[in-house]
């Protein structure tokens, strides 16, 4: 069975973002971002892959022992010069026809 990693930090401003966070939303992949940057910044279209965001499911309690969320920061701010081209492209078309 592969697991949710449930990395800890949005990956652009590094807000916590814990299992259980109302504001965690993630890609396909796991690119791991707050709500507000989704929708602020990224227009529901991911730097890395260009895929769009759902809100990540919250592990239960009775299973964190056995399967802890991760602990390791994973921030990585977005260059949004870079990310211009890939966010012109997809930010008008639904995740599902990208
Ligand atoms: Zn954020
Ligand atoms: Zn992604």
């Amino acid at each position: 069975m592969a697991l949710l990693e449930i990395r800890p930090n949005c990956e652009n401003c590094g807000k916590a973002l814990p299992n259980g966070s109302d504001h965690a939303m993630i890609c396909s992949f796991e690119c791991t971002f707050c709500d507000q940057c989704v929708h602020e910044i990224l227009h529901n279209v991911c730097p890395n892959c260009g895929g769009g965001f759902v809100p990540r499911p919250v592990r239960p309690s009775a299973l964190l022992e056995k399967y802890p969320p991760g602990t390791v920061p994973h921030i990585a701010p977005v260059d949004m010069t870079k990310f211009a081209k890939l966010l012109e492209k997809n930010r008008n078309i639904p995740p599902n026809e990208r």
